[in-house]
């Protein structure tokens, strides 16, 4: 039987830090305040993927005061879970957005799905990635929503 599973995240934003999302630097005054590189994108996904294959959340996997995961890059989290999801699950699609009033990140995307991809094996047309503002109301925040539709490989 098909299952959703969904996973969020927010990093709060400051001055002096790279902004990552879906493991693309973006040219931005602010980045993501976090032990990670704080890719707010990837976050979310990996949490919809463990979900979906019950091994719990990301912060039980990758504990944020574990001295090893400090500034590691979230493509790293991503393979680092994807090793023990794959056996577990077959992944049809996600679909995400992310909340972010600026910059852009819609020149951005193509990589952001090529990464993912490059990782997980799903074709870039099975990643949905869509930008979103808060109309100015959340300017100090990024924020993703993720969903994937998977299979259990038990069942
Ligand atoms: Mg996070």
């Amino acid at each position: 039987m098909p299952g959703i599973a969904i996973g969020y995240d927010l990093h709060r934003l400051v001055p002096g830090r790279t902004l990552t999302v879906g493991g693309v630097a973006i040219d931005s005054q602010f980045g993501a305040e976090a032990h990670s590189d704080g890719d707010a994108l990837l976050h979310a996904l990996i949490d919809s993927l463990l979900s979906g294959a019950g091994l719990g959340d990301i912060g039980t996997m990758f504990p944020d005061n574990d001295p090893a995961y400090r500034e590691i890059s979230s493509l790293e989290l991503l393979r680092r879970a994807w090793e023990q999801v794959s056996g577990r699950i077959i992944v049809y699609n996600f679909d995400s957005v992310v909340i972010l009033d600026r910059p852009k990140i819609a020149g951005h995307i193509a990589k952001m799905k090529e990464n993912i991809s490059s990782i997980i094996g799903l074709s870039p047309e099975k990643i949905g990635i869509k930008g979103k503002t808060t109309e100015n109301t959340r300017s100090t925040t990024i924020e993703s929503y993720v969903v994937c539709l998977y299979e259990s490989r038990y069942s």
